[in-house]
């Protein structure tokens, strides 16, 4: 991939801000740069800009070099970086998956690009071909969500795989469920194709959506475009010492996930068992869509009883189609209980 023919003239020539932190790292009695007050430490001071002590830790886990890790204001950010790197507004264009998470459009609106959508199948699968039809010239980057919000299923490997090899622009393989998925992560593809970028996030099986800590990992020299157009200190320092603090706990995410998959088996059965559920379609992530008689009347009915899942009537292939979180053992008997009376 030769990145400067992709990247947008204007970042690609960006002199980046200088911070005080990033002029100068190292150990020091003596703090006088930042123009910070010199009392109520820890938090007077600015955090790392480039929060190796997180990436780090995340480099042990996920087996990536911190070179190749950035970390954002949850997943949003990076999304939203890919736009202001590569794609020219008014000009330039996106291809995605059709029905997926709503940030990829809202973020090409925001940014003025094109989005091109293509449809899933009837299985929800991906047709490679049909997203490699519709890139044209000035397609800049592609998105697929695997496990796919909100379908639940996990893409088809060969067909994502056959776009990374055929499209030259970044291909964005969104993981932000990949915890509770029976399928294995794009990251160890990231040395084979210089054009993957994988996103992951600590909003859903790290229990952490409160920090807003979202990771992207790619080439070094994706991530170094990235660092230099993101926010100084994007990441502040409560976010990463909370980050920290659950980087010691993997164990007890473990066994979270586990309960949660034992919960996702155990709603599915349930939930089929019932008259008005027409089909609970297979998940790979922590909930289920669950396809109903009248998924508005289910949807209201539910809020009444003070149970609030996710209406996806009006979504490309989810019509009469809500999407339920997989909770704790209680809310599941509870939200079991209250549909079993409907
Ligand atoms: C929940 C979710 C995210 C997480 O976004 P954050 O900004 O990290 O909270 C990203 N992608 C998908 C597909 C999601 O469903």
């Amino acid at each position: 991939m030769d990145l400067k023919t992709w990247v947008r003239p204007n970042i690609w020539n960006l002199k980046p801000y200088s911070s005080a932190r990033s002029e100068f790292k190292g150990e020091a009695s003596v703090f006088l740069d930042a123009n910070e007050n010199p009392y109520n430490a820890p938090y007077n001071r600015y955090p790392d800009p480039l929060q190796w002590a997180v990436k780090e830790k995340i480099s042990q886990l996920k087996g990536v070099p911190a070179e190749q890790i950035f970390l954002g204001v949850g997943s949003d950010e990076p999304i939203d970086l890919i736009y202001r790197a590569f794609c020219e507004p008014g000009i330039d264009n996106v291809v995605a998956i059709d029905p997926t998470y709503g940030m990829y459009q809202v973020c090409a609106d925001i940014n003025n690009v094109e989005y091109r959508k293509v449809s899933l199948d009837n299985e929800f699968n991906v047709d490679a071909d049909a997203v490699l039809n519709a890139i044209d010239t000035h397609t800049k980057a592609v998105f697929v969500c695997s496990p796919n919000n909100p379908t639940g299923n996990s893409l088809n490997r060969a067909a994502v795989e056959r776009i990374l090899k055929s499209f030259a622009g970044v291909v964005v393989v969104d993981e932000a469920y990949i915890d509770f998925s029976s399928q294995p992560t794009f990251l160890h593809l990231l040395n084979e194709y210089a054009n993957l970028v994988v996103l992951q996030t600590f909003s859903k099986a790290w229990g952490s959506a409160g920090i807003r800590l979202g990771m992207a990992f790619a080439s070094r020299e994706i991530i170094e475009i990235f660092n230099k157009i993101k926010y100084p200190y994007n990441i502040n320092k409560l976010t990463q010492e909370h980050a920290l603090s659950m980087l010691e706990k993997a164990g007890q995410v473990k066994e979270w996930v586990t309960i949660l998959l034992q919960e996702r088996v155990r709603l599915a059965s349930e939930l089929s068992r019932l008259s008005i559920v027409k089909k609970v379609y297979p998940s790979d992530a922590n909930f289920l869509l669950v396809k109903v008689d009248d998924a508005s009347a289910v949807y209201r009915y539910l809020v009444e009883n003070g149970i609030i899942v996710r209406n996806r009537n009006n979504i490309t292939l989810c019509m009469g189609c809500l999407r339920i979180t997989v909770g704790t053992p209680e809310e599941n008997r509870l939200l079991i209980e209250a549909m079993t009376k409907l």
